[in-house]
């Protein structure tokens, strides 16, 4: 069975960030003839060969499907699959792994709350508030069970700066919220929302709160308990993880009261014509072959994020933003939406009479990934009047040397379109 990387990158002296950086592959390609300067890592993650190695090996080695064959490989693809779920309940902080049910990602998790939990106890009037930062897979599920029940949205307004107006949000919680999610993380702003806070004042009044930790978890230490909401969702691919792979973290007393969202294999006890018994949680959410070799390989990511230590990735992607926010907030025109105070490693910017789209596809040109575009956050772009932005998104393994070659290279797209 594939062993966890052994991690030799952390020594008395502190992280060795070269030697990390040198674990992905990705890194060292060239694009139309420059290094690549990977700037895209809100988007998705690279990964380190440790997980590219382990996904490999799950098919080499291990493959089988789980929890149905008694066979050796069975019971291996079984233990890597069951042991993704353990790592994830220790990463998150979690009471127990049975709170923690596997998904393909954010956007499965939260629409298995959205049917799972919420379609059931909807009702016409209630209403779900939301922030006006959120993604779309922390808007989009919630107005569809609306709309099933004759529910409807309410939005938690932001200032200017980015920052969620913790007041507005608490005036906002009246009678009729039967749930609120919010961003930890904004993936667009960077913001880091003061979720133990809203998670306080949502208990007080018996409202349950999901927490959308898809930009928190591959970038701060986290413990679902200490914040005190009631669902946490991650993405695997943004954790330096497969594509496809992900979770929901939910209090256990919630999880046994949700009926199944999917149904089909795995997730049964007994099966007649006349009617079916389910799994306990979390099994009774998997429905179907997951995706074992992805969970394989995320098992493997938190090993190595773990590894190097969340407080350690912290602060390296801090001393990359203070490094790259004066650096760009010097260049003639160019304005940076998302200005909080201890914000995660996200900016995103326009310059003056340049589409965002063009500025990323001659950034491109110069070996730069960034993304352009609304960043599935529509409701935010109208907030700001703007159709998209480019995102330049750092990780721990960006380097000051890429963030001189952004600047330089958005110089010479400047001097291009002048
Ligand atoms: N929420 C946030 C804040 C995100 O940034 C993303 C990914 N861009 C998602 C949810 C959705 O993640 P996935 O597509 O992996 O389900």
């Amino acid at each position: 069975m594939n062993a966890s990387p052994k991690l030799v990158r952390v020594t008395e002296q502190g992280v060795d960030w070269a030697k990390v950086r040198a674990d992905f592959p990705t890194l060292k390609r060239t694009v139309h003839g420059k290094p690549l300067v990977y700037l895209d890592n809100a988007n998705t993650a690279q990964k380190p060969h440790q997980v590219i190695e382990a996904v490999d090996d799950f098919y080499r080695n291990h493959n089988a499907n789980v929890s149905r064959a008694v066979h050796q490989l069975g019971e291996e693809a079984t233990a890597l699959y069951e042991g993704a779920r353990d790592k994830l309940a220790a990463f998150l902080g979690a009471n127990h792994r049975d709170e923690i049910v596997l998904t393909s990602g954010t956007t499965m998790a939260t629409n298995l709350v959205a049917y799972s939990y919420l379609l059931p106890r909807l009702k016409p009037g209630d209403a779900v508030l939301v922030t006006a930062m959120e993604h779309h897979a922390d808007i989009v599920p919630w107005q569809l069970v609306c709309k099933l029940t004759g529910a409807h949205l309410k939005v938690a307004p932001i200032t200017e700066s980015g920052e969620l107006i913790v007041d507005e949000f608490v005036a906002a919680l009246t009678p009729e919220v039967k749930f609120a999610g919010v961003a930890h993380v904004s993936n667009v702003l960077g913001t880091v929302n003061p979720v133990k806070e809203l998670a306080r004042e949502c208990r007080k009044r018996g409202i349950p709160l999901l927490v959308d930790g898809s930009q928190a978890a591959p970038h701060l230490p986290l413990n679902v308990k200490a914040i005190g909401c009631d669902f946490y969702v991650v993405t695997g691919h943004k954790m330096c993880g497969p594509t496809g792979t992900g979770a929901l973290w939910a209090r256990r007393e919630l999880l046994e009261s949700m009926p199944p969202f999917f149904g089909g294999g795995e997730m049964i006890r007994t099966v007649s014509f006349e009617g079916t018994t389910f799994a306990d949680s979390p099994h009774r959410f998997e429905a179907g072959t997951p995706n074992t070799a992805g969970f394989a390989g995320l098992g493997v990511a938190i090993d190595y994020l773990s590894g190097i230590g969340m407080a350690n990735i912290a602060a390296r992607e801090h001393a990359l933003l203070a490094y790259a926010t004066p650096r760009l907030e010097a260049i003639p025109g160019l304005r940076i939406f998302g200005k909080v105070p201890d914000k995660a490693a996200v900016i995103s910017f326009l310059i003056d009479g340049v589409h965002a789209h063009d500025l990323a596809t001659l950034l491109d040109q110069e070996g730069v990934a960034v993304r352009s575009g609304h960043h599935c956050a529509h409701p935010l772009m109208q907030f700001y009047g703007v159709s998209g932005t480019c995102r330049a998104s750092l990780a721990f393994y960006n380097t000051e040397a890429e963030i001189d070659a952004l600047v330089t290279a958005i110089g010479r797209v400047r001097k291009l379109l002048a």
